[in-house]
């Protein structure tokens, strides 16, 4: 801990913990001690850890061939791409490392098609965001976002974004004129808090767009690929987007692995020269990219989520108004807002740790949990009673479990 805070920026605050390795929904520190993973890599670890059929692709592409640049074909990425436009029924994908870029592809892509297929004033196109919302740190990312500690010391930041109440349609309506391109929003808000939006707001949201030409551009980053239940977050409404942006869990934990997925009338607008990685589509990208896409089609990992779901929601809703505030539930995936009087987010956080449970608070008092999928119900059991014994502010055990 004491030489990484002191070679690397601190631009992360992390529990005092040192993990080395890692087996399903487990993590071991280097003392031995072992870890539930309710974080789960923020939910790229949707699969655990080191999941052997992931590794086992990996592997065998490693010692293949890992790098080509997009200069020449490989024959890894046909593979991924193709399973991809399969997963979500679009006819194209481009494909990205981190989900900031896939964010930012989206971006570009939708102020191009915004002037080449809409018709927009060149230099006018406007994309409306959501408030609250989390979609990376990139310089025109942070521009539309609200959150003072993601924003401060950054400026100027890039024009073109106008900000309206997540989970309001008139507010987007409100917004709407002739010069807008595309609404970028998160169907669930996880960085927020797993905030979900109300019933309806998709569908409405879906209806909005398609009546005023305007693409609906979903971040799935971290609410798709099972997590919420289903295989993307917009399911829950049967909503389609035009553009899917995925991340995070499309790598399976192993690797950054992002993409976008859209029909052909709007990925045609990007043309050789205009956009690009040198990363982006390579070998062992795509080939860990298309293993994870054919466990989500084969696998029950959407079936788990909400069985997981629901054995969470049933443990800890006797918490509400004892220790909490809220709880949010979609799928394997918590909010929990913590009664601020009680402790904060972090306290808890530091308690679960020394009951041998990661999770971490994301706002002040509000603590997201979003265990592996491949979780057992002793797992999840284990987590609940951990909640309940950190909120009564004890834990019987010294810090982690005993192996
Ligand atoms: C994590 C996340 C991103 C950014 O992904 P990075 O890989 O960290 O760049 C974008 N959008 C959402 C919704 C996310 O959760």
């Amino acid at each position: 801990m004491r030489v990484t805070q002191r070679f690397a920026a601190h631009n992360y605050d992390p529990l005092p913990v040192v993990l080395s390795s890692g087996e399903g929904s487990w993590v071991t520190d280097v003392e031995g001690r072992r870890y539930l993973d309710c974080l789960a890599g923020y939910s790229a670890l949707n699969f655990g850890h080191c999941h052997p059929r992931l590794v086992a692709r990996a592997t065998e592409q490693l010692q293949r061939l890992t790098l080509t640049s997009r200069a020449f074909f490989n024959d890894q990425l046909p593979v991924f791409a193709e399973a991809l436009t399969r997963l979500t029924g679009k006819e194209m994908m481009l494909p990205m490392n981190s989900g900031a870029e896939a964010v930012e592809t989206a971006l570009k892509v939708s102020r191009k098609w915004g002037y080449e297929v809409k018709g927009v004033e060149p230099g006018r196109a406007t994309i409306i965001t959501m408030g609250g919302n989390f979609h990376g740190r990139t310089t025109t990312i942070v521009s539309f976002s609200d959150d003072a500690a993601a924003t401060g010391g950054y400026a100027p930041f890039t024009p073109g974004f106008r900000r309206v109440a997540f989970g309001d349609v008139d507010a987007v309506a409100a917004a709407m004129d002739d010069t807008v391109v595309a609404v970028l929003f998160e169907p669930v808000q996880g960085e927020a808090g797993v905030v979900l939006p109300p019933e309806g707001y998709l569908s409405e949201l879906r209806e909005l767009c398609s009546r005023r030409n305007v693409l609906m551009v979903a971040d799935e980053i971290q609410s798709g690929l099972a997590r919420a239940g289903t295989t993307f977050a917009c399911d829950h409404e049967a909503v389609v987007p035009d553009v899917y942006v995925l991340g995070k869990a499309l790598g399976g934990g192993l690797y950054p692995v992002s993409a976008i997925a859209a029909d052909r009338d709007i990925l045609d607008v990007i043309t050789p020269g205009s956009h690009g990685s040198t990363f982006g589509g390579n070998p062992l990208a795509a080939a860990i990219g298309a293993e994870v896409v054919q466990m989500l089609q084969e696998g029950c990992f959407q079936e788990r989520s909400i069985e997981m779901g629901r054995r969470l929601s049933a443990g800890l809703s006797g918490l509400v108004g004892h220790g909490i505030s809220a709880l949010r539930v979609r799928g394997a995936w918590v909010g929990l807002d913590i009664d601020p009087a009680l402790m904060t987010g972090r306290q808890l956080c530091l308690a679960l740790m020394a009951d041998g449970v990661l999770a971490k608070e994301t706002h002040g008092s509000t603590v997201r949990f979003a265990p592996p999928l491949v979780a057992s119900d002793d797992d999840i059991d284990l987590l609940v009673d951990a909640i309940h014994r950190g909120l009564d502010g004890g834990t019987g055990y010294p810090a982690g479990r005993v192996a």
